[in-house]
């Protein structure tokens, strides 16, 4: 794979898909992908325990290691992947990445061994961008790694545009799907992580408060409601393309109520990022007849600050 080298003075672009899981970020970020002529890599987060250490599938359907475009970019990085301990940076990120890592991040100047094992692995990760950047040939990268922590990772990085987009979905349909057991057709059957409706609703709360604070900050945000993107998909990705600085967006791939999916070289994230072709696109609604009365109404009291926030009715 060739394309135009990006000049190393030129900012890199990056999409960055945040919130909590299993709000549709897989489908919304390969649309944001398509029609922005972008290139979508997934969860970027999980590069380098489950692409480069563990060669699991990449969203082209091939191993990692069989995939020439990651192949291509760990050339561009570091002159090989096998220039890089994968097992330690994937180590590293445990370290410095996880949800309880939020608080350090924001202490100025963040110094011992915290700090350098944050200044460690940002530079990895920028060179990881960079060889993306130039791979591609893309004039946008859409990173959906979702975590508040991977975006203040980006914040760190010099010579990175960084762009949030929040996607944020009603809280029971998340909760439901957390609790859910799904087979993963991109991991030979392994089923997805389940977690119970209160650490569930609790992890809603606390993701979208804390990528919405990048308000307060200089850092381009907008949000997206899943449930809208379902709706009006040709005006959600316009408006927040058109946000991201690539304006004018190819949506012939939408259909009516239905998603013609490209090939994604997409490293991690929800099953259907190996799905190529027309799919539908609905709003999964499954929790409105599935879910237990009492537990609705636990997900409703819990979240009903971010509800009301973000639009959703209490009824
Ligand atoms: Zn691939």
């Amino acid at each position: 794979m060739t394309a135009e080298p990006t000049s190393p003075q030129q900012p890199i672009r990056i999409l960055f898909v945040g919130g909590h899981g299993r709000s549709g970020s897989t489908l919304v970020s390969r649309a944001l992908g398509a029609a922005g002529k972008a290139s979508c890599v997934g969860e970027l987060r999980y590069l380098w325990k489950q692409g480069v250490a563990k060669n699991q599938l990449c969203g082209c359907n091939r191993r990692f290691a069989r995939c020439a475009f990651w192949q291509d970019v760990g050339d561009a990085a570091f002159g090989g992947w096998r220039n890089v301990d994968a097992i330690e940076m994937a180590g590293l990120h445990q370290s410095v990445m996880r949800i309880r890592h939020l608080a350090h991040h924001l202490l100025p100047g963040s110094t011992g061994a915290f700090g350098r094992r944050v200044r460690l692995y940002a530079e990895t990760m920028a060179k990881v961008y960079r060889g993306i950047a130039e791979v591609s040939g893309s004039p946008m990268i859409v990173d959906s790694s979702k975590f508040p922590t991977s975006a203040l990772l980006l914040r760190r990085m010099p010579g990175i545009d960084l762009r949030i987009v929040q996607l944020v979905r009603g809280p029971h349909g998340v909760v439901h799907s957390w609790s859910r057991t799904v087979q993963r057709a991109d991991k030979g059957g392994r089923l997805m992580a389940t977690h119970s409706p209160t650490r569930a609703a609790a992890e809603w709360l606390v993701f979208n408060a804390a990528i919405e604070s990048f308000r307060l900050t200089r850092t381009p945000w907008t949000l997206l409601r899943y449930e809208d993107f379902v709706a009006r998909p040709h005006s959600e990705l316009s408006r927040v393309l058109e946000f991201a600085g690539s304006p004018s967006p190819d949506t012939g791939f939408l259909g009516d109520g239905t998603i013609d999916l490209p090939v994604d070289h997409s490293v991690a994230g929800n099953p259907m990022r190996i799905r190529t072709g027309v799919v539908p696109l609905r709003a999964d609604e499954e929790w409105r007849t599935a879910m237990r009365r009492a537990r609705r109404r636990m997900v409703t009291v819990f979240t009903a600050p971010g509800m009301l926030r973000y639009g959703y009715p209490l009824r």
